[in-house]
């Protein structure tokens, strides 16, 4: 889920290049992904891919008056309102197919587990979105766009680098549900979509972004604690715990990516999604004998 207010904030980082001041690195570099085409086709309702189609989705599509489009890339199934034209589907369809193929690469190569399409319905109206919004009580009212399953809504942001932001944060948890079995807690998920969302983008860019240049000594105002941070089970009712929430668990991934070997992140994730506690998954995976040390390694990093 992204946030509306934290999104501000994001694209200012994006902005921020300067690697003043970074916080120590050893992330390897990595072959640039190249972009590819990608095939796009018009099919009429009938003949789309509806497999991982959720309730969800398919209400959606059988609303009354409700005048979608579809179109199919390799990997999606889009839905667009007549009125919106393909411009922007089309454009959402060619960032996701490089993000799959990123995605993956990522994780070590893993397999999707769903070997169906993806469905994206995309909003560029915010009444449309409102209207949508307010059937779906378990989404909180300050989301921006959301995936579920193999589904995702999204809403166009209010310029393309907020969009193209929101876009990679929730391709991210799409791209996890497909690839990764159980189920990621609150925190891990939210922290692989905000770094992946931030790197991924770059990435799409054929722009070299250092780590950093991202977590940036000091950049971290507000933390929470390793121990509150794994123990947050849904949402906060706070926006400012939200946004301590989403910034802690970015830079907690970005401290595991880039201070320790990067090839053991996709076993910690897997460990941590099938249930494995994170403490039990952290000495595993990272040698951490206790969580005490885990957190004073991790301020250091931050500080
Ligand atoms: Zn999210």
């Amino acid at each position: 889920m992204k946030r509306a207010g934290y999104l501000a904030a994001s694209a200012a980082l994006l902005l921020l290049a300067s690697p003043t001041f970074a916080a120590g690195t050893n992330a390897p570099p990595r072959a640039a992904l190249p972009n590819a085409p990608v095939t796009w086709v018009e099919v009429k309702s009938e003949d789309l891919d509806t497999r991982g189609l959720l309730p969800v989705g398919k209400e959606l599509l059988a609303e009354e008056g409700a005048k979608w489009r579809h179109a199919q890339t390799p990997h999606f199934a889009m839905h667009f309102a007549a009125a919106e034209g393909t411009n922007f589907a089309w454009k959402v369809a060619v960032q996701s197919e490089f993000f799959y193929r990123y995605i993956s690469q990522e994780l070590g190569g893993a397999q999707d587990r769903f070997p169906c399409r993806s469905h994206i319905f995309t909003f560029r109206n915010e009444t449309r979105w409102k209207k949508f919004l307010k059937t779906q009580p378990d989404v909180d009212k300050w989301s921006y766009s959301f995936a579920q399953g193999l589904c995702m809504f999204l809403q166009q942001g209010k310029n393309a680098e907020q969009q193209s932001g929101v876009l990679a944060h929730e391709m991210t948890h799409l791209m996890v549900n497909h690839f990764i079995a159980g189920h990621p807690p609150l925190w891990l998920n939210e922290g692989v979509a905000e770094y992946y969302g931030e790197f991924g983008l770059s990435e799409f860019r054929g722009v070299k972004r250092h780590p950093g240049s991202v977590f940036k000594s000091g950049g971290l105002r507000e933390p929470m604690t390793l121990e509150r941070l794994f123990a947050i089970a849904k949402y906060p009712g706070d926006e400012k715990e939200v946004h301590k929430l989403y910034t802690t668990s970015k830079y907690f991934v970005g401290f595991l990516m880039v201070k320790k070997p990067r090839e053991k992140f996709p076993g910690f994730l897997l460990d941590v999604a099938g249930g494995m506690p994170a403490v039990e998954a952290l000495k595993k995976h990272y040698d951490f004998p206790d969580p005490a040390t885990a957190q004073k390694e991790f301020a250091r990093f931050y500080h």
